[in-house]
């Protein structure tokens, strides 16, 4: 068997690997080998509706996506052309008491300079025509959150990381990192790769590779749908994407005067080896409901396709990013709880400031996504569905 000697060896070429692995090149980390058992974005990346929002829970998600939008806005302009578009973002709803949660959403978002604010549901059709709002009682609008292409972005990084010299091999499952006198060492694709600085970026399956290495954490992988759909007309790409928050459905126009719309999540574990690909009917017959009940102008929207992809949860809603205390060398970029689009770039650059050694501020600034938060305790936890409002700890949602 080959054998290959690395600076830093990262797992997954999702947007968070392939974020991590151009970082550390860009850094002039040494060698860079990125190992990825399928191809680019053939997990979570490649089956998201890519849509970036400021409108996150606390502070650190918000400075993060605000990070991640500036990279990928300059990325997409320099290698992946149409891949990021400011549309807005709209958030509705019916429900007296989730309007309230909304207004004080929108209070503590403008606090730490979110660019949002509520809306008179009656100047709705100012951003979005053809929404039913005579029963709206809350509405939030961001004009400068954005949709992206979840896809041509990690291959953007894919190719700007080989540019500045990252060794990607595809193809190449990593069954387990073995801790020994050289660091870490994984054997797949008929080479023994060794590092003294490894890092999982692999989505849901960081799981199962984290406990076959020893080092378990609580990760709850989980199926959320999401579809495509022609509505007859077309939709104009600067149509806004929204949240509904009585339907829990959200949508964002695609480049084609299409719409991909989503939520479908499952409440419970699945395992990303054997999960089901297609949508289900159920969801789709749930979006058609909820667009005849709140968009009629989309109502005769015909399928085009559905799928379904695996997120991965952790206990208290928020990504793991950093050193495992109990490796040295070993560090994990995951558990984005269904949000890792808008956070991958900026959460990547903040872990190699970590791993280049940056020292405490840069330390600093993964506070609260730590993985060791939990002190070595696997709870068990059930993944929850619904946009960022819903999350957190406010016990209403
Ligand atoms: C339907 C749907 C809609 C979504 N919409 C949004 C959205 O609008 N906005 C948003 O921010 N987020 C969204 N998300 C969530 C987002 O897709 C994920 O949070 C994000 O893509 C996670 O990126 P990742 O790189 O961590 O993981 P992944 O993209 O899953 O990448 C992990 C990679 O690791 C590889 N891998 C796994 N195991 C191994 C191994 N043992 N060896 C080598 N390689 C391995 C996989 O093949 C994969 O390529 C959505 C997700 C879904 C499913």
């Amino acid at each position: 068997m080959a054998t290959e000697r690395a600076d830093a060896l990262v797992v997954g070429a999702g947007l968070a690997g392939a974020a991590v692995a151009y970082h550390l090149a860009r850094r002039g980390f040494g060698r860079v080998v990125a190992l990825e058992a399928d191809t680019p974005a053939a997990g979570a990346t490649g089956r998201a509706a890519g849509i970036v929002s400021e409108q996150m829970w606390d502070r650190w998600d918000v400075e993060v996506v605000r990070e991640s939008k500036a990279e990928y806005a300059a990325l997409a302009a320099r290698s992946a052309p149409g891949a990021y578009r400011t549309n807005g973002f709209l958030r509705w709803t019916s429900d007296p008491e989730v309007a309230a949660a909304i207004r004080e959403r929108v209070a503590e978002l403008r606090s730490w300079g979110v660019n949002v604010d509520s809306l008179d549901p009656a100047d709705l059709a100012t951003v979005f025509s053809g929404v039913r709002t005579d029963d709206l009682v809350g509405v939030a609008y961001a004009p400068a959150d954005a949709v992206v292409g979840p896809s041509a972005l990690a291959e953007a990084y894919i190719a700007e990381g080989r540019r500045a010299g990252v060794s990607w091999t595809l193809g190449a499952r990593v069954g387990a990192l073995e801790q020994g006198r050289e660091g870490w060492s994984c054997s797949c694709a008929g080479t023994r790769y060794t590092s003294p600085t490894a890092v999982v970026a692999a989505g849901a399956w960081s799981k199962a590779l984290l406990a076959a290495s020893g080092h378990p954490l609580p990760l709850a992988p989980y199926r959320t749908q999401a579809a495509v759909l022609s509505v007859p007309g077309g939709v104009p790409e600067t149509t806004p994407s929204f949240d509904d928050l009585d339907h829990d459905v959200y949508a964002r126009p695609e480049d084609n005067g299409r719409v991909l719309a989503g939520d479908g999540t499952e409440r419970f574990e699945t395992d990303p080896r054997t999960y089901v690909t297609a949508g289900d009917e159920t969801f789709v017959a749930h979006l058609a409901e909820a667009f005849e009940d709140r968009v009629p102008a989309w109502s005769e929207a015909s399928l085009v396709r559905a799928w379904a992809g695996v997120c991965v949860a952790t206990p208290d809603r928020r990504p793991l990013v950093g050193p495992v205390a109990s490796a040295p060398g070993l560090f994990v970029i995951t558990g984005f709880n269904g949000f890792g689009v808008m956070r991958a770039g900026g959460a990547a650059a903040r872990l190699v400031a970590v791993i280049a050694g940056d020292g405490p501020a840069a330390v600093g600034r993964l506070q609260g996504v730590h993985p060791d938060r939990f002190g070595g305790r696997l709870p068990e936890f059930f993944p929850k569905d619904g946009f960022t409002l819903q999350a957190g700890a406010d016990p209403r949602f």
